[in-house]
């Protein structure tokens, strides 16, 4: 026997995690390093948003709540939903977790039994499919294409749906690509999974706030309006308010499938924390909406600098980012290239290393599930993206 259950051995510790501490490790040892591997906000909790903690702290808010979070913060939830996207849920309809994160392990927990199949599109958020596996399932993969805009295809969707199909996940804007599906592909995807009632749709929305196409970005119900009883939305305050340590995130769905995420919770971690979720409240009603408006301005002039800056790169190709803070850069051109001391690149790892050695931390593409990639988070000042830009040049300019 060995220590780790089957389900457990097969995922996989986060690489984003294993990068930043590599480069932690070289900071440790006095090397210059910009650090872009993490997917979080670089700016502060907004001030309000922080206020609001505080009172709640001195009102006593200190004890548990109701498992699925406070019933003020669903419906305040709900509310948002309202104004911004036109949906309705009822606060049975909510659930609020440790972080998004929890919810996408609780959905799976709730439904997925042995070998039931979870569709991800490929390139994706490492926590998908070990998600998946923790919880016995099995993740499909579709390789996505950058002709395609990093989107999965109608075509690619039907031939990936079987009996066992359990999940489709859609993130969008899409961690690591930055990719968002418009309203048409939208509506393309939906008459598929209309011919395949039993397959259920997570809507991962985390970066909904991010986008930098002309106007907001389609909302998957909005496009999908009868598929709404099979949907789960996973949202949070996470990205939108700045607000990662806070670990808010919620779901959105039919109450039945709700009913059991609120089971599994009640075993797991019980309700979230008090004064963070009065936050996440103040933050939902708007106490800092000039924030999500100026964030979401520096995120697209971040994202214009760094896609410039990079495809100047010879070997490099950056994948322009409609939304989220990643840019995806394909590395092919630098395959097979020699560093001075004449080691070959040979993989998307060779390549971050490469990079880490000029003092750039990024994260390979390959746990993403496509290669080769990697992925580098502009969620950091103009000035430390300017300083990568020019390392990774440097970096192309001695291979040979
Ligand atoms: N979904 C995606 C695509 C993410 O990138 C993240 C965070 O990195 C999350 C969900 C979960 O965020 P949190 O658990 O902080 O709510």
């Amino acid at each position: 026997t060995t220590l780790l259950s089957r389900h457990v051995r097969t995922a996989e510790l986060s690489p984003i995690a294993v990068a930043s501490q590599q480069a932690a490790r070289l900071q440790a040892q006095g090397r210059s390093i910009v650090v872009l591997t993490a997917g979080e906000p670089d700016f502060d909790t907004p001030l309000p948003i922080q206020q609001a903690a505080i009172e709640a702290l001195a009102r006593g808010e200190t004890r548990y709540t109701a498992t699925p979070g406070t019933l003020a913060l669903r419906q305040a939830i709900a509310r948002a939903y309202a104004r911004d996207a036109g949906l309705t849920y009822a606060p049975d309809e909510l659930i609020v977790s440790n972080g998004g994160k929890q919810i996408i392990y609780q959905a799976f927990k709730a439904t997925l039994d042995e070998d039931d199949e979870v569709i991800l599109p490929a390139p994706w958020w490492p926590t998908f499919p070990d998600s998946v596996r923790i919880c016995g399932g099995t993740p499909v993969a579709i390789p996505t294409r950058a002709e395609d805009g990093f989107r999965i295809t109608p075509a690619q969707l039907e031939q990936a749906i079987g009996p066992r199909t359990k999940w489709l996940l859609l993130n969008s804007p899409a961690n690591p690509t930055g990719t968002v599906y418009p309203q048409n592909e939208l509506q393309a995807l939906a008459q598929v999974l209309r011919r395949h009632p039993h397959v259920l749709i997570l809507w991962d929305e985390m970066y909904e706030q991010i986008w930098f196409t002309p106007s907001r970005p389609t909302h998957w119900l909005q496009a999908a309006p009868d598929l709404k009883e099979r949907t789960l939305l996973v949202n949070g305050v996470s990205k939108t308010f700045a607000m990662t340590g806070w670990r808010i995130g919620w779901g959105a769905g039919p109450a039945p499938l709700v009913k059991a995420l609120i089971a599994v919770q009640s075993q797991v971690s019980s309700g979230p924390n008090a004064f963070s979720q009065a936050a996440a409240q103040a933050a939902l009603d708007g106490v800092a909406a000039d924030f999500v408006l100026q964030a979401r301005q520096a995120y697209a002039e971040r994202a214009r600098f760094i896609t410039t800056a990079l495809q100047a790169v010879p070997g490099l190709q950056p994948f322009p980012p409609q939304g989220a803070f990643f840019a995806w850069v394909g590395c092919a051109g630098w395959l097979g290239a020699r560093t001075p001391d004449g080691r070959e690149l040979t993989n998307d790892q060779d390549v971050s290393q490469w990079l880490l050695e000029h003092g750039v931390a990024v994260v390979h593409g390959a746990p993403y599930g496509l290669s080769p990639y990697f992925r580098l988070s502009f969620a950091a000042s103009l000035e430390a993206l300017e300083e990568a830009a020019r390392r990774i040049a440097q970096a192309g300019a001695a291979l040979t």
